[in-house]
């Protein structure tokens, strides 16, 4: 890929364990998990929002400026702990496998397991035969291909980047994004909207191998803000890719996040047997990576918000929806600080940190993540709600 840029490395975090917390089992008889589980009966549609870095810091900087949230509308709140199995503090790659599949991985992981380091460490031509193989971690969207659920991927990063592949691929490292793009346009993901088009294009790619042609055989392929207006939704796969890797920042952003948010929901609904969709607001997180000033972060925030709308606006309309919204982790330790009467934005790392992100959640059994929760038990019960709902589907 060396016609594309490079992020920088993000820190590594020495490594430390954390201990888990024993798990209590919840009596299957009770009250309690009757409840849940005919609440869960009612999801036809799921909708996660990840706010890529978003702490507290960053919601509270957003109401600072619009007054009142989107996402102030959702009853349901609660912290997650975002640990991965390795560190305290998490990255996208094991951070958004967590919300994927229910289950805590090495950071750097892509939909799968711890063991998959292993395999890696000890036969990594091997193991790059076949990536998917390498521990692969059973996820929502593998449970919806199978019961016709539709899926889809939205994101203002590359599409193949950790937080959108943790859910469409399984490679044993996030920088295996020539994989993680063939698996996506193998896997029947009914929706691609984001950037990351030079994976898939073979005069982009180091491997010369052209994805794109026989991708948009079968799909529609947009390639540019003005296809994307003129976009007259169907039933084939819709594979929107805006740019050759991410996307602008969110005042250049064409289409917006919010655009490409609407327009997937549109698509997704056409299926009988509803969907599941990830949505990821990419750049609060790369704003905190380059301790950038407040207004940046803001209007990278604003931007999800909104989209966080348009979740609830879909949600409120289209009964069986629960709309979730989360944080991989926190990123850049942001605090507001007052500066000569102007508030600004304070720093403690360039990196993610350990501190506890919000969660918010809509819809039916949304008061079952009410509360501290770790995120692999977030996870699990995303992983619950779509064997429940493939089960009604089938
Ligand atoms: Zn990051």
């Amino acid at each position: 890929m060396h016609r594309l840029v490079l992020l920088p490395l993000f820190l590594i975090v020495a490594s430390c364990a954390p201990t888990e917390r024993a798990a209590t089992a919840p009596d299957p008889a009770s009250p309690a998990v009757a409840a849940t589980e005919a609440a869960d009966e009612q999801v036809r549609n799921l909708i996660i929002l990840i706010g890529d870095g978003v702490g507290t810091a960053y919601w509270t900087a957003a109401r600072f400026k619009t007054g009142r949230l989107h996402v102030e509308r959702m009853p349901v709140a609660g912290l997650t702990d975002t640990r991965s199995s390795d560190s305290y503090v998490t990255d996208s790659a094991a951070g958004a496998t967590v919300y994927a599949t229910g289950q805590r991985t090495y950071n750097g992981a892509i939909g799968v397991g711890d063991r998959c380091a292993e395999m890696f460490a000890a036969d990594s031509a091997a193991v790059m035969q076949d990536p998917a193989s390498c521990d692969p971690l059973e996820g929502i969207f593998d449970i919806a291909y199978r019961a016709g659920i539709a899926t889809g991927l939205v994101a203002s990063s590359s599409i193949t980047h950790a937080t959108p592949a943790a859910f469409g691929a399984k490679v044993p490292y996030r920088r295996h994004q020539a994989e993680i793009a063939e698996q996506m346009a193998e896997n029947p993901i009914d929706v691609l909207l984001g950037g990351g088009r030079g994976f898939f294009d073979g005069t982009l790619r180091d491997d010369g191998r052209d994805l794109w042609t026989p991708l948009c055989r079968e799909a529609v392929c947009l390639t540019t803000p003005t296809e994307f207006d003129a976009y007259q939704v169907d039933d084939r796969r819709l594979v929107g890719l805006f740019a050759e890797n991410h996307m602008e920042a969110a005042d250049e952003r064409r289409p917006t996040l919010l655009e490409m948010t609407r327009v997937a929901l549109e698509r997704l609904e056409r299926n009988p047997a509803g969907f599941f969709v990830m949505i990821e607001g990419s750049q609060p997180d790369w704003r905190g990576h380059a301790n950038d000033p407040l207004p940046d972060v803001v209007s990278e925030m604003v931007d999800f918000d909104e989209t966080v709308g348009v979740a609830l606006d879909f949600a409120e309309r289209t009964p069986g929806t629960l709309v979730l919204v989360v944080a991989d982790h926190e990123t850049g330790g942001l605090a507001l600080q007052m500066e000569a009467d102007t508030l600004t934005a304070a720093y403690t790392t360039g990196g993610h940190t350990a501190s506890m992100t919000p969660h918010f959640a809509w819809g039916p059994g949304a008061e079952r993540f009410s509360g501290i929760r770790d995120n692999d038990e977030i996870g699990r019960m995303l992983i619950d709600i779509a064997r429940r709902r493939a089960r009604v589907a089938r």
